[in-house]
């Protein structure tokens, strides 16, 4: 378990897959974790220094779990990349930054389109008319398109449409709670999707600014950032934010630290596009989610897309059906990844393999 889940934290996390993760619309999972109380700036993230000038906000679990960001400072500014999933937890993060230097916040990078990745960016643009909101073109794109996945403008309707139901659902699962824990539990999550649903109904989306389609260097008052465009992985607009001189990259959802969401992306490319990342010197990751990890967490991550496919494809030449490779595949692989997948309490290896399982058979086997 990390060190920095609070005790309490853990606890919930243990008692909570029952109860709440039936909260969840399918089509969230990419980030949308079981109900978890986050009620301080301290629950929403822990800020660590990186490297000089370089910090990751690690986002702590959360009801609608927010992205890591990464600040990166330079002489005249800073930089943030990703910008979590509501104004809220961006307006603590946006505080922290304050106590750390008073400079204004210039750029905000987002690594992708999804809703936990970008829906704060309006907080930075309030303090900072100027803000330049960088991005790929691509993910410009997928940000308004109504059919690009779990992000993006049009989600933002489709997350208001959903929560009244799931609030409903869990105030039915409060009365039925079967012990104190349970419920109060439950009543944390209710106050959380309320709140959330009262943030999102005031959403002032605030969209990317510049865009890129292949890598370029921005050379900002004292600090190298390279932007990396390697191919198609979690997304088809994956952004990577490389500091060479630092050897740091952020890398948004395409390297986690815990197990991928694969309906938005493409499996066979993400192997490619990690070798890609690969070739660059760094030495740390600040993921999209879970801790800031040493550069061989790719090898592991990869290594569990490129074995997934391969036993996936087998199975299904073989000729099992697709309730069959999801238990024969997820039994297959867990001596190998099970543990390092299932670091933190939540995007475990078991809550996630079987989708991992049924995407890569939809998407390289039957290329749906
Ligand atoms: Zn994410
Ligand atoms: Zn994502």
């Amino acid at each position: 378990m990390s060190p920095q889940w609070t005790r309490r934290q853990v606890l919930t996390q243990l008692g909570i897959a029952a109860a709440a993760i039936h909260t969840l619309d399918p089509h969230e999972l990419c980030c949308a974790v079981p109900a978890h109380a986050a009620t301080s700036d301290k629950d929403l993230f822990e800020v660590k220094k990186v490297a000089d000038g370089v910090y990751a906000a690690v986002a702590a679990t959360a009801y609608k779990v927010n992205c890591n960001a990464a600040v990166i400072l330079t002489d005249d500014g800073v930089i943030v990349v990703d910008s979590h999933s509501k104004p809220s937890a961006a307006r603590a993060l946006y505080t922290e930054i304050q106590g750390i230097t008073k400079k204004p916040v210039r750029k905000v990078i987002n690594t992708h389109f999804h809703w936990d990745h970008w829906q704060g960016n309006e907080v930075y643009r309030a303090a900072n008319p100027g803000l330049e909101i960088v991005t790929t073109q691509r993910t410009r794109e997928n940000l308004t398109r109504p059919d690009a996945g779990v992000g993006g403008v049009p989600f933002i309707e489709k997350q208001l449409a959903a929560l009244p139901k799931e609030i409903d659902k869990l105030k039915d699962d409060i009365t039925k709670a079967s012990n104190p824990e349970m419920k109060g539990r439950l009543e944390s999550s209710l106050q959380q999707a309320e709140a959330y649903f009262q943030e999102l109904k005031q959403m002032k989306p605030a969209l990317p600014t510049r865009t890129v389609s292949t890598t370029v260097t921005l050379q900002e008052q004292g600090r190298e950032i390279q932007l990396h465009v390697l191919g198609r992985a979690h997304t088809d607009g994956d952004l990577f934010i490389y500091l060479p001189k630092e050897k740091v990259v952020a890398t948004g959802d395409a390297l986690i630290d815990w197990m991928p969401f694969l309906n938005d992306g493409y499996p066979e490319d993400w192997v490619q596009t990690l070798t890609n990342l690969d070739k660059l010197d760094f030495v740390q990751v600040i993921p999209g989610h879970g801790d800031v990890r040493p550069k061989d967490h790719l090898t592991f991550f990869r290594g569990y897309l490129t074995e997934l496919i391969a036993a996936v494809k087998k199975a299904a030449a073989d000729g099992a059906t697709l309730d069959e490779m999801k238990k024969t595949v997820a039994d297959q692989l867990a001596p190998k990844y099970e543990r390092g997948m299932s670091k933190y309490p939540l995007g475990q290896y078991r809550d996630r393999v079987g989708l991992n399982v049924e995407m890569v058979y939809q998407k390289v086997v039957k290329k749906a």
